[in-house]
């Protein structure tokens, strides 16, 4: 049976060569990069490319981006680092309702340590109101957190704006941004869009998971999560993952070369998927046009997981709302946030493109999905 993945939201194919490149480094060149002799010299040279490949990208400066495991510990640094650092200048920080878990179980966290925490909503599209990011920042805010392509609905939000706005009012406000699902689909530039610190995953971009990177602005200094050995100039200690920094900065320098023609493709996949999944009755389409790789569905009267293992069955791998964090079912903010009606709650399922996705595939997904709602329906209760 054919594989039409379609969950690229949750995690990405590795490219061929980035696989080919990680076995080279565990095989030959797999020396420590802290070593005198020249495997650690050679090791070294592959971090100091990633970093020119990444900062390229952002256009920013090389020792600005510090390479963590994964967007979860992106976050986590970028967010208790800032807090513990300024902690004597404020203590109130603004996020959003519809953050990724990696945010909001930090702000739980620091809220508990006795921070305030304000979170903003959104309108019907997943979308946040800068009136009431304006409204929210008061003399002791310290940090403000928004993520800049929400994982479950693809709402992206404004970012350059909400920088420059959040600037105008404290330049000292940290601003961090999650582009965990933007990157690689959006150019972004953190210093024309006042963003201080940005939270970038590896497996999201067709590199492998268990690598991700923080930039952070030379500007700003925040405390380092773990300490040890000192490397990455003591921000981030640990013997670097050179298999994975190689790969990330592999993806990264491959999703920037032809990003153009690559959204634009994926922006009419994205048309044509929904004009053939609302062919189906009581089939609706979650926000607004979004990012190029995010289609959030709600199917009435039909369950997500059923839906989801009936297309399993089909050779179709979709996700249940959002389901990137784990197995457990959790009702989702971001649905609940654009107002979403409560019988469709548990009806919502994601289908997310990548790069590889082709028209046949999407052709094959909506001909499964045809096939398979109205025989689900048949077993619903009236
Ligand atoms: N932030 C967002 C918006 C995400 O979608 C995800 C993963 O789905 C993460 C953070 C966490 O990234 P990672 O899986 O690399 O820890």
């Amino acid at each position: 049976m054919k594989e039409i993945y379609l969950d690229n939201s949750a995690t990405t194919k590795v490219f061929p060569e980035i696989a080919e490149l990680m076995t080279k480094i565990y095989t030959e060149d797999y020396g420590n990069p802290s070593s005198m002799h020249n495997k650690g010299v050679a090791a070294e040279k592959y971090i100091k490319e990633a970093r020119q490949q990444i900062a390229g990208t952002l256009k920013v400066k090389e020792g600005e981006i510090i390479f963590t495991s994964c967007g979860t510990e992106s976050d986590n640094m970028a967010l208790f680092g800032a807090a513990h650092a300024l902690k004597r200048k404020g203590d109130h920080i603004i996020t959003t309702k519809v953050e990724h878990p990696a945010v909001l179980r930090c702000m739980e966290a620091l809220e508990k340590e006795g921070y305030r925490i304000t979170y903003i909503g959104t309108d019907k599209y997943g979308v946040i109101s800068l009136d009431e990011l304006k409204e929210a920042i008061c003399e002791d805010t310290i940090l403000v957190s928004i993520m800049h392509v929400n994982n479950e609905i693809g709402s992206v939000m404004p970012i350059a704006e909400a920088g420059a706005l959040i600037k105008s009012i404290d330049k000292n406000i940290i601003f961090h941004v999650d582009a965990v699902q933007s990157y690689g689909k959006f150019r972004i530039f953190p210093k024309k869009m006042n963003i201080d610190m940005l939270s970038v995953s590896g497996h999201k971009i067709h590199g492998p998971k268990g690598i991700g990177f923080l930039y952070i602005d030379e500007k700003v200094r925040i405390a380092p999560l773990i300490l040890g050995g000192g490397q990455q100039n003591n921000m981030r200690s640990g013997t670097e993952n050179v298999a994975g920094i190689a790969a990330i900065g592999l993806a990264s320098k491959m999703m920037y070369q032809n990003l153009d023609e690559d959204v634009s493709r994926m922006y009419e996949l994205k048309k044509h998927l929904i004009e053939g999944l609302t062919e189906v009755e009581g089939v609706s389409i979650n926000g607004n046009e979004g990012a190029p790789h995010v289609i959030s569905v709600s199917v009435k009267d039909v369950r997500a997981e059923v839906l989801l293992h009936a297309l399993e069955d089909k050779g179709v791998y979709i996700s249940a709302g959002s389901a990137c964090s784990t197995h457990k079912k959790a009702v989702s903010e971001t649905l609940k946030s654009i107002g979403l009606d409560k019988s469709l709650l548990g009806s919502t399922v994601r289908f997310s493109l990548s790069v590889l996705t082709t028209k046949e595939e999407i052709d094959e997904a909506i001909a499964a999905f045809k096939e398979t709602v109205p025989i689900l329906r048949r077993y619903v209760p009236k």
